[in-house]
């Protein structure tokens, strides 16, 4: 299960950059052992364990792309026009009842077998009737409009790799294999809890100075798409013992668990002690704003190696911006898949911006297109890491690389869609 070293990065010590955080993860994160058969049904957000392979070619016959008239590469030296016979009609799921010969042309659908000899189709659009012949224009390249078995996979090669995190079109080339069940890693198993004594479950009265839960409902969303298995451990008072106590009891039947609140600097925050006190801490005070204090070790807990742990910052934007750097490749690599690194595509600033050199900044964004038809991005004015409105009304993240200082309108920046951080 989790292996994590010793390492310690002081809590005053240099700020740890994301990608070596996302290396240690990869190093010292196992995936989990234990792996089952689901049925198709069920495979949505799981990881395979194995190579697919398929038994079938897909499609398993050539078969016409197009509705049109199927006639024999040979016949298509012609200049201008020419009149093919129509001897036979060939629909979808029906097989021809006799080979084509010369000059002949068969009445076909789409994905209807080619009739024996058959190899080009051409489109009805193209095609004019005169009673039982079809008259076709010259040009067309034999091979036209047909699709060859196995053009889309091959019986015998690897349709999906262990190691995939299925989605819903991974599933439909099963599908389309004729499988039934899939053979993946058992979920991962995640522990979930707020803490802090002035947060309060939503339903319940909100008393002075308190503010209701939004992180674990962030938490456990986000963590869903990744096909884990969250027991939601609600809230924990500011209590050194109580979260020992907790997390350590967690730890017993959990891959991971996982807290929000408590881990910088202020006398309250008694997270990082409690993990200390019952496991290993590796404490990454990241280079990423917002989200900065963020803890990462192995609870020992009682169960055979430990669970991972990690305690994400308290503000819901500094939350959501670590689980998607640190929580989500941790989640991957304990599930199993392959890593899947975020791509950020390139957008136009629409704002201009400051920031440190040496860490990596997200700027939360909206997409408008501007009057040169090009996709800017506008910055969401309150940008504080407690601002949940910020993620609520934007698109997605800016990201600003820890090179970065100052970015200008008209600037191109690297623009990480919502959709694409969670699914
Ligand atoms: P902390 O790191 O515990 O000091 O928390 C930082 C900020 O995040 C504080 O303003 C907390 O009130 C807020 N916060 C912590 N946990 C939550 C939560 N579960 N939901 C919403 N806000 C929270
Ligand atoms: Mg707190």
């Amino acid at each position: 299960m989790a292996q994590l070293s010793d390492d310690c990065f002081a809590f005053n010590g240099p700020l740890l950059p994301i990608g070596e955080a996302e290396n240690l993860i990869g190093a010292r994160i196992a995936p989990v052992e234990g792996r089952e058969a689901v049925a198709l049904r069920d495979a949505l957000g799981r990881v395979l364990a194995e190579n697919i392979v398929a038994p079938i070619n897909v499609p398993p016959f050539d078969n016409s792309a197009v509705d049109g008239y199927a006639v024999r590469g040979d016949d298509l030296a012609f200049d201008g026009e020419k009149r093919f016979c129509i001897v036979d009609r060939v629909t979808a799921g029906r097989a021809a009842m006799r080979a084509l010969g010369a000059g002949e042309a068969i009445r076909i659908f789409t994905g209807a077998p080619m009739p024996p000899a058959a190899d080009t189709v051409f489109m009805q659009e193209d095609c004019r009737l005169e009673g039982d012949h079809v008259v076709v224009p010259a040009g067309l390249r034999a091979g036209a409009n047909r699709r060859l078995a196995g053009e889309d996979m091959q019986a015998g090669a690897v349709a999906l790799p262990a190691g995939r995190r299925l989605s819903a079109r991974d599933v439909a080339l099963a599908a389309a294999l004729g499988l039934t069940t899939l053979v993946v890693h058992r979920r991962v198993r995640i522990a979930l809890f707020s803490t802090g004594d002035e947060i309060v479950e939503p339903g319940t009265a909100l008393p002075r100075a308190a503010l209701y839960d939004s992180n674990r409902y962030l938490l456990a969303g986000l963590i869903a798409r990744f096909g884990a298995a969250v027991t939601d451990l609600g809230i924990l008072r500011d209590d050194p013992k109580e979260l020992g106590r907790a997390l350590a009891a967690a730890a017993a039947d959990h891959d991971l668990v996982l807290t929000s609140g408590g881990v910088s600097a202020g006398e309250a925050d008694h997270v990082r002690s409690a993990v200390e006190s019952i496991g290993r801490l590796v404490f990454w005070r990241l280079a990423v704003k917002p989200g900065r204090p963020v803890a990462m070790g192995v609870i020992s807990g009682g169960a055979a190696n430990g669970a991972a742990f990690v305690g994400l910052p308290g503000n819901p934007v500094a939350v959501f911006v670590t689980f998607v750097r640190v929580v989500r490749p941790l989640l991957l690599r304990l599930a199993g898949a392959s890593p899947e690194p975020l791509v950020a595509m390139p957008v136009r600033a629409a704002f201009s911006y400051k920031k440190r050199a040496g860490r990596r900044e997200y700027v939360r964004v909206a997409l408008r297109k501007a009057e040169d038809g090009i996709l800017e991005a506008c910055k969401y004015e309150q940008d504080g890491a407690g601002v949940l409105t910020s993620l609520t009304e934007t698109d997605g993240l800016a990201e600003l690389g820890e090179e970065v200082t100052r970015i200008e309108p008209g600037a191109t920046i690297g623009f990480l869609a919502y959709a694409s951080l969670v699914g």
